[in-house]
């Protein structure tokens, strides 16, 4: 039953897509920003990922799939604020660095911070392409292209089932 209500929120928040204003319902482990000793992470057995995630999630950052473009949450979203790892919480890309690649998928072309994300090749498919992985948690985000816009000339195409975005609230007040 928990699963199955845990399931409900998560497709909530992923349908609701930009629009929702989504505050962290995550556990307490996930909801911190940092300083979580990685291990904790890579500890979760399978099951256990399957169990904090939605079908999509699960699908996406723990077998290495991919969302349909211009079907997802993030893909044309313009909120401000921070895009976290949905498996972890880590802070992962900055709206900042978010740009309309046409792809039909959220594009960036920098990290929030270099060491959030790794890279690994990948050979699954017919061009050998960058997978890029959250550093802390090991999810599957997606890939990273050299066709990105200036300054770093990079592509990070990110799938949104692997993202959160914590709207930036205060921006108002600092006008
Ligand atoms: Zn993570």
């Amino acid at each position: 039953m928990t699963v199955i209500r845990w399931g409900l929120v998560f497709l909530l928040i992923v349908t609701a897509g930009c629009g929702a204003n989504s505050r962290p319902a995550e556990p307490q482990d996930a909801a911190s920003n940092g300083g979580k000793p990685a291990q904790a992470f890579r500890r979760l057995t399978d099951a256990q990922w399957r169990e904090r995630h939605t079908d999509e999630q699960y699908r996406v950052t723990r077998r290495k799939g991919t969302e349909r473009p211009f079907e997802n949450a993030y893909w044309d979203c313009e909120k401000e604020g921070v895009y976290k790892c949905v498996g972890c919480g880590q802070p992962l890309f900055s709206s900042k660095t978010k740009y309309e690649s046409g792809t039909g998928w959220p594009s960036f072309w920098a990290p929030i911070e270099e060491q959030s994300v790794a890279a690994r090749t990948d050979k699954s498919w017919i061009f050998t392409r960058t997978e890029v992985l959250c550093s802390r948690c090991d999810a599957h985000l997606g890939h990273v292209f050299e066709d990105g816009p200036e300054p770093t000339g990079l592509r990070y195409c990110v799938n949104s089932a692997a993202l959160r975005l914590e709207e930036k609230l205060e921006s108002a007040a600092g006008r």
